[in-house]
């Protein structure tokens, strides 16, 4: 088949969580049929897509099956196989290119590559050994934050290094090699999200700020309230990752803005963003939408937003029990993953409150608008 790919086409969707169910809905708009290959039964992207292969994705025969029902093939999150993704694209047409997911897969790729394309970073060093920890602590000065190379997520395989003592943290984390990096006072973290068709389009998102709760994101404020320039600064970032890597599809950056007002990247994700999420509601195309038109070789509408958003994950059982409150709070509005089980950390669903554009309230006003759920420390 070729692109663009006509109404009901089906895009086969690598993974099953809530970033895939959120595209799948997406596409159904868009008249596609969504394929989801997925280890788990009853995950949240199968339950509202046309089919799904339950299969493991090194597993050959379930890549092959898989394949064939599809024609085109994204993935939603990382810690996939890159050699499965490789298999697939033999098959058929992979968008984001397996290169791309293996630069973001790997740190010491991401970071070699993000400094080769002129973007900055924190500085860091390759930590093989404990003796490599030492002179990498030395030689970025402490503090600063050892992290796995690989297979990290939401603040896991990562520690923070304040002294001597804790250079043993080098032992617990795996797998190796590990990556030391300096440590970011920062200001703000942003992220940015930007989609590429093949013809090199870009449209990018406005720069987002974020704020973490125990390593996973909190809440989303739409759009950063930085200076104009660092704003701007971001998305430029965000377009040059994205010509350099070649991109098709969408990708998210993420970036801490420092005390002097720097601009740096943290790290790269080449699919939808949970820092994205109030783009559902408050632009009239979604970070999801441009991830299937990219995808799908439709054209690109530009990433504008009509509201100022605030986005908050409800996470774990604690937040998940003020479900029947947020259904009944006005003006907040839901979204569920279709999860069966509340466990701690896990990220459930989430709720987004629009505001006039331009009308953003500062942080008190922010968790005043939350709500029920504005009550809590952030
Ligand atoms: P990551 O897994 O790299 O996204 O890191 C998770 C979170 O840890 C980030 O969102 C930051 O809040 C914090 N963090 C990561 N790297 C650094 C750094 N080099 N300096 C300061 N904070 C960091």
């Amino acid at each position: 088949m070729s692109f663009p790919l006509p109404p009901n086409a089906t895009i086969g969707i690598v993974g099953g969580g809530q970033l895939g169910r959120m595209s799948a809905l997406a596409a159904a708009r868009l008249g596609y049929r969504c394929h989801v290959l997925t280890p788990e039964e009853d995950s949240p992207a199968a339950q509202v897509s046309a089919g799904v292969t339950i299969g493991g994705y090194e597993d050959p025969d379930a890549l092959c099956a898989f394949a064939a029902e599809v024609d085109v093939i994204t993935f939603e999150f990382e810690n996939v196989s890159a050699e499965g993704l490789d298999l697939l694209a033999s098959l058929k047409p992979v968008r984001p290119s397996p290169a791309i997911l293996r630069i973001s897969q790997d740190r010491l790729a991401e970071k070699s590559f993000l400094n080769g394309a002129c973007v900055a970073t924190a500085p860091w060093c390759r930590v093989d050994s404990p003796a490599a920890l030492a002179e990498a602590a030395s030689r970025l000065g402490l503090p600063a934050v050892l992290k796995t190379t690989r297979l990290g997520y939401d603040g896991k395989g990562q520690a923070r290094i304040s002294t001597a003592d804790d250079l043993a943290a080098f032992a617990a984390l795996a797998p190796k090699p590990l990556i030391l990096e300096g440590f970011v006072d920062f200001a703000a973290e942003l992220s940015v999200v930007v989609a590429r068709g093949a013809d090199g389009r870009l449209s990018t998102f406005d720069a987002v700020e974020n704020r973490h709760r125990d390593h996973i994101l909190d809440l989303t404020l739409a759009p950063a309230r930085v200076a104009p320039g660092i704003a701007a600064q971001a998305q430029a970032i965000a377009r040059r990752v994205a010509d350099a890597l070649d991109l098709v599809g969408l990708l998210a950056v993420e970036l801490f803005v420092d005390r002097d007002g720097l601009v740096l990247v943290n790290e790269i994700a080449p699919r939808p963003h949970n820092s994205g999420h109030w783009t559902i509601d408050a632009c009239p195309a979604s970070q999801f939408e441009l991830h299937v038109r990219a995808v799908a070789g439709l054209p690109l509408p530009p990433a504008g937003r009509h509201s100022d958003a605030v986005m908050k994950n409800l996470v774990g059982p604690e937040e998940m029990a003020l479900w029947p409150e947020i259904l009944a709070a006005p003006g907040l509005i839901p979204h569920l993953y279709g999860k069966a089980e509340a466990r701690p950390g896990r990220k459930m669903g989430h709720v987004t409150r629009l505001f006039p554009r331009g009308a953003l309230p500062g942080w008190f006003g922010v968790q005043d608008a939350l709500g029920v759920l504005g009550t809590k420390p952030g």
